[in-house]
């Protein structure tokens, strides 16, 4: 497998930057080729050039004459279409702080890794207004995101003016699917009413709802406990969150959705227990998805107990669990039990942000940077390790998001007439992932010491090199929001 660029059509101007050298034919140039290269779909893999045209494809075939074009360089290399993070996010208050990746630099890290369109959650307050959370959310993402971006929103209460919107946001605001909070009693739980009703809304004009699957009532009793037995360090955040408590609130949510009648998607799976419940839904008829995420395959429960308080960079609900967790979830990635790879990229510092938890660990704020190295953790340990096949890690981080969420055919896919967002990546490069060449702005990353395989060589959105050999080339505020079209069942 070829590594470097090839330099034909290139050169380097004096800054060594390469640049196109083909002055009299750009000025005439009515397109972009990606040539060269081995074009990967969810379900199929063919050598093929791709024509872009206003930034969407305009053809697909075996050898597109070059002449008059731009052209991208994909010899040797993998051209999967743009990855999608159906799982972010940024700029997000929590704990009495704030993820410290705004729209700017989480998009920036993203599109470094080879993602093109995020689905960041728009947080609901209670009382509030579902149009209010989504207008401050557009307003976090204009003028910052430099890849598309789509929103989910939360749920915070089960008023009957929030379930009134909730067929407005799908029909005039491009939003398709609705996530409920079983856990963080007081601040984002909502009971089974609340769910049910949400469930029953959401089916009836074409929404998808996702949940957030943890007993929470029962984790206030088990935090009181740990922290009156003067138990404060970051590893009982992990032991107060056990996996049945994951386990019997996804069954209970799939039990909700069966009798509502309607869809649903479990984020963040991060046990074997849970997504055996999702397995046991899915064996009864029932339309449920499961998305797990990179931490969940490579992180375990002794990440908590490093020295120094890093074991607090590791402090995410659901907990990190069991190494015997990780080759489920995997299986089941490989088995079509779980839909969809998300990063729940939810960023903050060690330095100021974790600390606050020094003495307690209930107010370690939850989150992980995970958003640039999703696609890479997904590619080492599920295509590199021989588990899923390259059509497979595009259904999974970038097809399988785009059908769920309304974004499909658009993007999601190399095909005539979707978007040219386009990942070429090379196979074989190797890179150590470290919060000191990362993108991200968190000063830890749960991945430090990870060697992966793979890389991009070019990212494209809408026909646009964002992203050349690991720098960024794109700009902040290009990024335009996208409707998500109405939920409709998908076979995953
Ligand atoms: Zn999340």
């Amino acid at each position: 497998m070829q590594h470097g660029l090839s330099d034909r059509g290139l050169h380097r101007d004096g800054a060594g930057r390469r640049r196109h050298h083909f002055p009299h034919l750009e000025r005439t140039a009515i397109g972009t080729i990606v040539k060269g290269g081995t074009v990967v779909t969810a379900t199929d893999t063919f050598r093929a050039d791709i024509l872009i045209e206003d930034g969407t494809i305009a053809a697909i075939a075996h050898a597109i004459p070059a002449a008059g074009h731009t052209t991208v360089d994909a010899s040797g290399a993998l051209v999967f279409p743009g990855f999608i993070d159906p799982h972010t996010h940024l700029d997000m208050p929590f704990g009495g702080t704030t993820t410290i990746d705004d729209f700017a630099s989480g998009t920036v890290a993203a599109a470094l890794g080879g993602t093109t369109t995020i689905i960041d959650f728009a947080l609901h307050t209670k009382g509030d207004s579902l149009a209010n959370a989504l207008k401050t959310w557009h307003a976090k993402a204009a003028g910052k995101a430099a890849i598309d971006y789509a929103f989910h929103l939360t749920i915070a209460d089960g008023r009957p003016e929030t379930l009134e919107e909730i067929p407005e946001m799908i029909a005039r605001e491009g939003v398709n699917s609705f996530k409920v909070f079983m856990a963080y009693k007081h601040v984002l739980q909502v009971d089974d009413e609340t769910i049910f009703k949400v469930l029953k809304a959401a089916a009836r004009y074409g929404g998808l709802v996702q949940v957030h699957a943890e007993n929470g009532d029962v984790i206030e009793v088990t935090v009181k406990e740990a922290l009156s037995a003067g138990q404060t360090a970051p590893k009982y955040h992990g032991l107060t969150r056990p996996v049945e408590l994951e386990a019997e609130a996804t069954s209970r949510a799939i039990r909700l959705a069966e009798v509502a009648g309607a869809p649903l998607y479990v984020v963040h799976v991060s046990s074997a227990m849970a997504a055996d419940a999702i397995s046991d839904g899915r064996k009864r008829g029932l339309p449920i998805y499961g998305e797990t995420c990179p931490q969940y395959l490579v992180c375990d429960a002794s990440d908590y107990d490093r020295p120094d308080f890093a074991g607090a960079n590791y402090v995410m609900s659901p907990p990190l669990r069991e190494k015997r967790d990780q080759a489920v979830l995997l299986k089941k990635l490989k088995n079509g039990e779980l839909h969809a790879f998300g990063s729940d990229h939810c960023s903050f510092n060690n330095c100021g942000q974790k600390e606050l938890g020094k003495n307690d660990f209930s107010k370690i704020p939850n989150g992980a940077p995970t958003i640039e190295d999703r696609v890479a953790i997904l590619f080492e340990h599920g295509v590199v390790k021989g588990v899923i096949g390259l059509n497979q890690l595009v259904a999974l981080a970038s097809t399988n998001p785009a059908k769920l969420f309304g974004l499909f055919p658009r993007k999601g896919t190399i095909a005539v007439g979707s978007d040219a967002d386009i990942v070429v990546w090379d196979p074989g490069a190797e890179r150590t992932i470290s919060a000191a060449t990362h993108h991200m702005k968190a000063d830890n990353n749960i991945f430090e010491g990870m060697t992966v395989h793979g890389r991009p060589r070019f990212v494209l959105s809408r026909g646009r090199i964002i992203a050349d050999d690991g720098r960024f080339t794109g700009e902040p505020g290009t990024g335009i929001h996208q409707k998500s079209a109405p939920f409709r069942p998908v076979q995953l």
